[in-house]
């Protein structure tokens, strides 16, 4: 009687675990292409990096990702009206993807191989590089070689810059990861952290806003091949997308975007980069 009880229960309990898991998760079981067929698509973006994916005071959304984001969207047959945003974190990106919460993400999001076995990637539509921000005020920090003497160096957890940190300073640095990069860039302002470190475009973007407090120092270190991130399995989507990022360097309205947004807080010249169809 008592093993049949158990042995009861435990078949509920993984009939509920099966349910649950059918519905959870935020998820749904509907594809991007029904999406496209209602003219609607859910995109992830960041929230807080001035001049790339960055929600403002009046609830409008500004940037580059947000162009390119815009941009693809219209090619696939929908409308800025019909788009909803989604803040997609670093660490949680590729779960986001996986559970249907977003059709495709374009979020300062590099390429990896490791990522590549989650999710796909169109492009890359953009190629950005490690560097550090350091306080105007900063002397000791001049470039990756000053990572020395345990200072503190903020990063984002998740991100390829605090892994690439791990990797290779994980004796002569501090690293504090936290959330987003903008709670990094509160621990530099306050003196908590002695630098923050991701990619130098999006370093630009912060460092613009805090009109000459903050510095960028040093070459940048690390290639960071900006991609959008999709179901992975969806070919079909990343043709288009692909096509559509090829369409937008083409017709002139990519340079355009990065001029209209984060270009002018970035030194470089700006080289588009081939598509990669993997
Ligand atoms: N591009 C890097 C990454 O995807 C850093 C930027 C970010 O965290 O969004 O990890």
């Amino acid at each position: 009687m008592r093993i049949n009880r158990t042995l009861r229960l435990g078949i509920g309990a993984i009939a509920v675990t099966l349910v649950a898991a059918a519905c959870g998760g935020g998820s749904d079981a509907t594809t991007i292409d029904d999406h496209l067929r209602e003219g609607k698509l859910t995109i992830g973006i960041k929230f807080d990096q001035p001049g790339l994916g960055f929600r403002d005071t009046d609830g409008s959304y500004q940037g580059y990702d947000v162009k390119i984001a815009e941009y693809v969207a219209g090619k696939l047959g929908v409308r800025p009206e019909g788009i909803t945003f989604r803040e997609a974190p670093t660490a949680q990106r590729e779960t986001m993807i996986m559970n249907g919460d977003v059709d495709f993400i374009v979020a300062t999001y590099s390429i990896t191989d490791e990522r590549k076995k989650k999710v796909d990637f169109a492009g890359p539509y953009f190629v950005a590089g490690q560097a550090l921000l350091v306080k105007k005020e900063t002397t000791d920090i001049t470039g990756v070689e000053s990572l020395t003497g345990n200072k503190k160096l903020c990063s984002v957890e998740g991100s390829t810059p605090a892994q690439y940190v791990k990797d290779h300073y994980a004796t002569d640095v501090q690293l504090v990861e936290l959330d987003t990069y903008s709670r990094c860039i509160e621990a530099l302002r306050s003196g908590s952290v002695d630098a923050v470190t991701t990619d130098d475009i999006i370093l630009a973007g912060f460092a613009g806003q805090a009109s000459g407090e903050l510095k960028l120092v040093g070459d940048t270190f690390t290639t960071e091949k900006y991609g959008i991130g999709l179901r992975k399995g969806d070919q079909g989507t990343r043709a288009k997308i692909n096509d559509a990022i090829e369409e937008m360097i083409a017709d002139g309205s990519w340079k355009r975007a990065f001029e209209e947004t984060i270009g002018p807080l970035r030194d470089s010249t700006l080289t588009p980069p081939a598509v990669d169809r993997y």
